[in-house]
């Protein structure tokens, strides 16, 4: 189970994690704030490194060693500077967290912290970047709950300690339990919406569970199926298209796909599921048959 929380610090003491985020600048030479702090603690091979990376655009991330710091890696993720709000601020502070995330996952790193990206100098309104920080990582988290050990925040003052802290007590609970895509109403709670093409960019996890499931489908129903549900703004909970016989689900906030459904002749459809195998207890492989067989019932 992942720990989730909000700390009051100082990012670059953090020795607990195998790696902290830096809110970096589009060159990742070196800035103010929490980067100067990360690049003054780490020493100079850290700008070294950052030199042969090339810089980075807003919403990604890239990885590099710690050094001096405590930890081993850092990962280098540019926030968006706040315009005022239209100008997709939103969404590329979700990229910046589920591409830091993705990039740790790649090195295996298990426990990570993050600073609160964009709103020191780049001027994010602190509640807003709370509310899509906490809830970018919990729909992460529910995706891939085995990924990560400890994801947290080391939040510089106590105003932002309670910003994060409002926010993960709102979406985690008291328990910090991840939540899983069957019953998770706390995750499909005010969601911000999200354009179709931002899903496709995204890794899917690579491991793979798969079984099967019987159930017969009418022309119509499978007609029903083929033409998908992909809305231009994403507000529910999941969208989905057919290529050929297979149907992708994705869940709309994060864009990854959860289950892939191949559709056979004889009624005895595969279902290749994107989880951890890690997470397949029997009693999931039966939830996620139940739910599948409710997104079957609605969307046909
Ligand atoms: P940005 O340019 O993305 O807004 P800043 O570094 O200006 O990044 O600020 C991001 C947040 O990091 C702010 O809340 C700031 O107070 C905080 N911060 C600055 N130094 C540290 C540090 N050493 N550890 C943790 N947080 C820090």
């Amino acid at each position: 189970m992942v720990n989730i929380k909000a700390i009051l610090g100082d990012i670059t003491k953090q020795g607990n994690v195998d790696a902290i985020v830096n809110a970096a600048n589009t060159s990742l030479l070196g800035g103010g704030g929490v980067d100067g702090a990360i690049h003054r603690a780490a020493g100079p091979e850290l700008l070294e490194e950052c030199r042969t990376l090339h810089g980075c655009k807003t919403g990604e991330a890239k990885i590099t060693g710690a050094y001096k710091l405590p930890c081993v890696y850092v990962v280098h993720t540019v926030g968006p500077i706040w315009r005022g709000g239209n100008s997709s601020e939103d969404e590329l502070l979700k990229n910046c967290y589920i591409n830091s995330l993705l990039v740790a996952k790649r090195k295996g790193i298990r426990k990570i912290a993050f600073p609160s990206i964009s709103t020191g100098v780049y001027s994010f309104p602190l509640n807003r970047a709370a509310e899509i920080a906490v809830k970018s990582v919990c729909d992460f988290v529910d995706a891939h709950p085995e990924m990560f050990d400890l994801i947290e925040w080391v939040c510089f003052d106590e105003e932002t300690l309670e910003a994060y802290s409002k926010q993960i007590k709102k979406l985690f609970g008291e328990s910090k339990e991840p939540v899983f895509p069957d019953d998770d109403e706390l995750a499909d709670k005010n969601r911000i919406t999200v354009k179709t093409d931002w899903w496709k960019t995204l890794d899917m996890p690579e491991k793979h569970e798969v079984f099967t499931f019987k159930r017969t489908f009418s022309p119509e129903q499978m007609e029903k199926l083929k033409k998908g549900h992909i809305p231009e703004e994403m507000e529910d909970k999941w969208f989905w298209y057919m290529e050929g016989n297979t149907l992708y689900a994705h869940r709309s906030w994060t864009g990854f796909c959860i289950y892939i459904i191949s559709f056979s002749e004889d009624g005895n459809h595969t279902v290749t599921v994107n989880r951890e195998p890690s997470q397949y207890k029997e009693t999931i492989i039966e939830k996620d048959e139940k739910l599948i067989n409710n997104l079957l019932d609605w969307w046909a």
